[in-house]
């Protein structure tokens, strides 16, 4: 059978050609280390942690991540098998000895007859003899193949940063203070959220942006121009009090229904996802530490108790808009050949990159198989990890200036319907009902190795 090819041997490469072989179908692995290196990686060796040595939790009932582990685990992955066996003691969380990661996975690979490995740099979008391919080249993406896939796709299609404002669960936010309105009444109301700030709060938050603790910047993502479009919060409130004020938080346009007093300053929330479960704060990616941020923001009001899907940060980052450029199968919409996976295709993190990887490895097997496989479901967290980075057709999601790489969070899943419910059993219920519908969706797209 011909070969399908693979391009980078991270997280999301290595997990999609094991899911590839074990249909059956051979495998070409394109690795660029050690012959060209990332600024981040360390070794030669499959499947590098290039920072942290943790999964997250592995709590499948409570926590996002934790779910997606377990479904990974039931579509007998090779990343979170690899994962298992060379867990290092940390409570709840998975978290392993990634040299050991690295040389399980590899060593799984190689054992392998229909797996083959080129130690090469792809460096541009490669010949029309090799029909079925995934990019998963990752967020260091080496410059010429991120050039080639650039030239491609138009130039807005690809971004070098990742510049992320916190994203909050609609449903921890105070509608006492809060209240839904589009600037002048532009626009879907419900598209926004405005929460509004008086003088001493708007100094308090000036203060706390510019005297909390931040992370440092590494040398080479000093030398990376993304401050035209995307400058951090903190940066603003340093070049003069008044910027946020005559920014992103001007009071115009906009009538607070709960206060005849004029606000001094608006924080805005727009929309993040289409199932309208989680708001992002406009304007506010940050280099914050994360316990600096949710205690800076918690201050602002109607967010006394609000709980983050994800926190702020501004990253080096090559990444495609997938909203525009992939259907639901992973494919380039202009060259369906081609697929992408990983953290390129606008995930985050080791396991959602993974995640990628085996489906984009199980939907390039089903089509080299001769049939199609669609994705999960959305109530499951491979299923809305793929809706959000290829299905939002909303302000804030569906659009190239504001799509932003996403972890798993149950934000991203459907409400649960039918009766109410306590909080504490919300996650539970959510992660029951994923298991069940991956359980249905695994019978319905059953592949040999399942
Ligand atoms: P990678 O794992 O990076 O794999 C991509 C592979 O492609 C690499 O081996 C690379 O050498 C190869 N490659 C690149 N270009 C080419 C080419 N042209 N031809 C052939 N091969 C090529 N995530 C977390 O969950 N926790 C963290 O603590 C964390 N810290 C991070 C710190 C930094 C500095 C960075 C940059 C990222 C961090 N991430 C973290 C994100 C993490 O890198 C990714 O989530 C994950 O490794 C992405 O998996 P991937 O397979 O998409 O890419």
């Amino acid at each position: 059978m011909k070969e399908i090819h693979i391009i980078g041997g991270g997280m999301a490469g290595t997990e999609a050609a094991w899911q590839v072989m074990q249909q059956g179908i051979p495998v070409v692995l394109h690795e660029m280390r050690p012959v060209r290196k990332t600024d981040v990686h360390q070794t030669d060796g499959l499947a590098e942690m290039v920072c942290s040595n943790s999964f997250r939790s592995d709590d499948y009932e409570n926590n996002a991540v934790g779910l997606l582990h377990e479904e990974m685990r039931r579509c007998n992955s090779l990343i979170m098998a690899a994962a298992q066996e060379n867990s290092v003691p940390a409570g709840s969380a998975l978290a392993v000895d990634r040299l050991g990661l690295s040389k399980t996975v590899q060593e799984r690979l190689e054992a392998n007859p229909l797996f083959t490995m080129v130690r090469e740099e792809v460096a541009q979008i490669p010949p029309e003899d090799w029909d079925n391919v995934i990019i998963a080249t990752g967020p260091l993406t080496s410059d010429a193949l991120a050039q080639s896939i650039l030239e491609m796709t138009g130039e807005n299609e690809l971004a070098f940063f990742d510049a992320i404002a916190p994203i909050i669960y609609k449903d921890s936010i105070n509608f006492d203070k809060a209240w839904y309105q589009s600037r002048y009444d532009k626009g879907d109301t419900a598209d926004y959220i405005n929460l509004p700030l008086n003088k001493d709060q708007y100094e308090t938050l000036i203060d706390d942006l510019i005297d909390q603790e931040k992370y440092d910047y590494k040398d080479w993502e000093k030398n990376t121009p993304y401050f035209d479009g995307c400058m951090p919060i903190e940066v603003m409130a340093e070049r003069g009090r008044e910027t946020l004020r005559f920014g992103p938080m001007k009071p115009v346009g906009l009538t607070n229904p709960h206060s005849d007093e004029a606000p001094y300053a608006v924080l805005q929330l727009r929309q993040d996802n289409k199932l309208g479960t989680l708001y992002n704060m406009v304007g506010f990616q940050t280099k914050m530490k994360y316990g600096a941020q949710t205690e800076t923001f918690r201050k602002i009001p109607g967010l006394e108790e609000a709980k983050f899907a994800r926190l702020g940060g501004l990253h080096r980052n090559t990444f495609i808009n997938s909203p525009n450029l992939l259907d639901s199968n992973l494919r380039l919409k202009m060259q369906p050949r081609l697929r992408f996976a990983g953290q390129i295709s606008g995930v985050e993190g080791y396991v959602e990159s993974a995640a990628m990887g085996l489906m984009a490895g199980r939907f390039a097997a089903a089509e080299r198989l001769g049939t199609e496989i669609s994705p999960p479901p959305m109530t499951t967290a491979f299923g809305a990890l793929i809706h959000y980075i290829t299905g939002g057709q909303i302000p804030g999601v569906g659009d190239r200036k504001h799509f932003q790489p996403m972890n798993v969070n149950f934000g991203i899943m459907p409400v649960l319907e039918g009766k109410k419910m306590k909080r504490k059993d919300r996650k539970p219920a959510k992660s029951q009902r994923a298991l069940e519908a991956l359980a249905h969706w695994l019978d319905e797209t059953r592949l040999k190795s399942d």
